[in-house]
């Protein structure tokens, strides 16, 4: 009998199987803040947005423009475990101008810093590519080396929260 884990579907199953004793052991809270202990200090949206024109002007200064970053409670994490790019097209005047949106899920107020790097990296890279393909991972990679790492384990802890039902770091649920 093994626990289904939908947040590690595409790994391979000697990793999820490492979760899952993790999980059964009850260690994976625990493993996780060890390797992450500290919490970062983006505590506003004024503060996101400004992280996230940080990272952008280092590495897609000609990437289009961000014209708004939030933490958004509304975003269910089950279904948008990370965050979420909205492109909205509006005309102005005569012409067609893309409006830029990155919301990221609440929850991530209260994480590493290294989860929160990779969301907005991830975020970023759809200024410049749309689907989730080599090209898209590539510019995630070139933005944060370690990207691929931070995920699986931004991920392990959206197993932890759903599991354990406590958040880390800090995060008192709201
Ligand atoms: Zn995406």
């Amino acid at each position: 009998m093994s626990t289904d884990l939908p947040y590690l579907r595409s790994y391979p199953a000697s990793l999820q199987d490492q979760a899952r004793d993790l999980l059964a052991q009850g260690k994976l809270g625990a493993v996780l803040q060890r390797k992450y202990p500290q919490a970062h200090a983006v505590r506003s949206d004024k503060a996101l947005y400004d992280y996230a024109q940080e990272l952008k002007a280092r590495y897609l200064r000609n990437a289009g423009t961000i014209n708004k970053v939030l933490f958004d409670n509304k975003i269910h994490v089950v279904r948008h475990a990370l965050g979420l790019h909205t492109a909205v097209s509006r005309v102005q005047g005569n012409r067609l101008a893309a409006k830029h949106e990155i919301r990221i899920a609440a929850m991530f107020k209260q994480a590493p810093e290294e989860f929160l790097r990779m969301i907005v990296v991830h975020e970023l890279a759809h200024l410049r590519e749309k689907d989730h393909d080599k090209a898209f991972y590539q510019l995630c990679t070139h933005m944060e080396p370690q990207y691929h790492q931070y995920e699986f384990d931004l991920r392990l802890y959206l197993i932890h929260v759903e599991q354990a039902g406590t958040r880390l770091w800090g995060g008192d649920g709201s």
